[in-house]
């Protein structure tokens, strides 16, 4: 009998990707499969049934796609967290080192009311900078967060223990 295909077997691995010596864990494998796709969606749920959720953030940009299917399922609203100069409203801005200088990551200001309690998602957890600044612009709006989801952790890249460090609660797939 075949063996059940877990998340990670879907995950493709591209060797020098965006640069040198890179290893870029490839999700449009899983997203393009509609069984790995489904079960992704499931298994990022699962912590969360039972629990109150009223928004679901995703970040730029795979995260607006597990984000969307999320939210979806929930039944609740999607909020994007994107890079800086996407956003066409009024938005709050933070800026986060990256290996190489720092980027820059944008909410609208109006879209997570005080006290909300919220969901953060993302396909992958690396060094936790672009998590990180995702967190501090939903505190600045005072939204409380539930958890931050993602499908892969890299545990070596320290970002789950950056998180914690935070005081977030931390789910993933697989690592
Ligand atoms: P971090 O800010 O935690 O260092 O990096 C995580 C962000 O970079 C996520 O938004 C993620 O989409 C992207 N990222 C970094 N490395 C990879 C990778 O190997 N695969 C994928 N799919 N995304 C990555």
């Amino acid at each position: 009998m075949q063996q059940t295909k877990q998340v990670q077997d879907y995950i493709r691995t591209i060797v020098d990707f965006p640069h040198e010596g890179i290893l870029f864990r490839d999700v449009t494998t899983l997203f393009a499969d509609p069984r790995g796709f489904r079960m992704a969606i499931d298994q990022m749920l699962h912590p969360y049934a039972g629990e109150r959720i009223d928004k679901v953030v995703g970040l730029e940009a795979r995260g607006f796609i597990l984000g969307g299917a999320i939210a979806h399922q929930l039944s609740v609203g999607f909020v994007p967290i994107r890079k800086k100069g996407k956003l066409p409203g009024r938005t709050l801005s933070q800026d986060y080192k990256l290996e190489y200088g720092e980027a820059i990551v944008e909410i609208h200001d109006d879209a997570i009311a005080p006290g909300e309690k919220v969901l953060i998602v993302d396909d992958l957890l690396a060094t936790g900078g672009t998590c990180g600044a995702a967190i501090q612009l939903i505190e600045r709006l005072q939204g409380q967060i539930v958890s931050c989801a993602f499908i892969v952790d890299l545990p070596d890249l320290g970002g789950r223990k950056r998180l914690q460090e935070m005081g977030m609660n931390v789910h993933a797939l697989c690592s």
